[in-house]
């Protein structure tokens, strides 16, 4: 393994693996297609900054975030290029959007009429995604009710003081297995591409990963998140290259009789005489507290079972039978150590969750350690 830092735990992430995966959604839709990675819940949790760098040579066409906030974030951090909000934002947050020429996905006429206003004060015309609701039900315009909308809608976003620069639309099930809805989805976007008829400087985008190894140029453009981010996006799609470790040091080993007990609750009880290592690691981490007396960790290259409930800072694996095991050495939470690996999926689903979940889960306490920068 490679040297590692002198923490309790962290996270090692490989730049490079975020890029080849990049670099097979481009495969999808497209050399030439427009991506815009999603760099949202600060880049899926392992810091939206150093995403931006590792991803920056694959020169995507801008970046994706849910929050005003986080796109100043990136603005403070030096990215000039463009970066787009996808989450409806509240009244208040708009103002700074145009301020730091943020694009703004638009849901609503208020914050279109809102927008167009700060833009024409301010001098400086607001960029809008317009977004359709073609099932996802939690944002964007109506799709079948684009009649009613449309004329306004389109009148203001034909306006001076507003740049339309984006059409969009969501996925909710192109990660199942056939994409069921998709079909469905893209048909009743095309009834409002029609309507709306943009000018053709206009972008039409739709894929999340499913949907871009899906419909590959198809798709107009692609907002990859999971997969860049190397969790799994369909049983029939393709598998990305694992991307995030969570690491942990032994800080304590002990040999146990036949009845002791761990964990608060003592829900694991030793049936025999039995080895049990402390992991520096806990749900205060991250680390989803659903994998006490479930999960895994892999030690001296073995795999091995946590056992009792997972505390705020420490987890107890059994490691009967291995010796050497001792403070200080390194246990893999998820990820990879020799020919063992614990897949962030497979945590995910015992954790009885997500990838996205146990991503953008991983405390704040746990460095990010990246490696193959450049
Ligand atoms: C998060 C998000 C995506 C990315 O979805 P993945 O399933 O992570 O690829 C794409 N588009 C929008 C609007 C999103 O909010």
């Amino acid at each position: 393994m490679r040297p590692s830092p002198d923490s309790r735990a962290w996270i090692d992430v490989s730049a490079d693996a975020l890029r080849v995966n990049l670099r097979q959604v481009f495969d999808a839709v497209g050399r030439d297609g427009w991506v815009v990675p999603m760099v949202k819940a600060d880049g899926y949790g392992l810091g939206a900054l150093d995403v931006v760098r590792a991803l920056q040579p694959l020169a995507p066409a801008g970046w994706g975030v849910a929050t005003v906030d986080e796109g100043v974030a990136l603005r403070d951090g030096g990215v000039v290029g463009p970066v787009i909000v996808f989450s409806p934002s509240p009244p208040q947050a708009l103002r700074a959007a145009v301020e730091f020429d943020l694009a703004v996905a638009v849901s609503d006429v208020g914050s279109l009429e809102a927008l167009a206003g700060i833009a024409e004060r301010r001098g400086r015309p607001a960029r809008i995604h317009l977004e359709i609701d073609t099932g996802m039900g939690r944002a964007g315009f109506p799709a079948g009710q684009v009649a009613a909308w449309g004329p306004r809608v389109g009148a203001l976003l034909r306006t001076e003081s507003v740049r339309w620069e984006g059409l969009h639309t969501h996925f909710h099930s192109a990660d199942e297995v056939g994409g069921p809805g998709v079909e469905e989805q893209l048909s009743a976007f095309g009834t409002v591409v029609e309507t709306l008829d943009p000018p053709p400087e206009v972008r039409l985008h739709t894929a999340n990963s499913a949907a871009a190894f899906r419909l590959g140029a198809a798709a107009g453009g692609a907002r990859p998140g999971i997969f860049v981010y190397g969790g799994a996006i369909g049983r029939d799609l393709p598998v990305p290259r694992p991307v995030a470790s969570l690491r942990a040091r032994v800080v304590r080993v002990v040999d146990v009789e036949p009845g002791a007990t761990v964990g608060y609750g003592a829900t694991y009880r030793a049936g025999v005489a039995e080895r049990w290592a402390t992991l520096a690691v806990g749900y205060g981490d991250g680390l989803p507290r659903a994998l006490g007396n479930r999960g895994h960790a892999l030690l001296a290259g073995r795999k091995v079972p946590l056992v009792g409930r997972i505390s705020m800072d420490l987890t107890v694996a059994n490691i009967s039978g291995i010796d050497g095991v001792e403070a200080g050495n390194v246990a893999t939470l998820v990820g990879r150590d020799g020919v063992e690996e614990i897949t962030l999926d497979e945590v995910a689903a015992q954790a009885g969750t997500i990838s996205y979940e146990v991503l953008t889960g991983l405390a704040t306490r746990l460095p990010r350690i990246w490696t193959d920068v450049d």
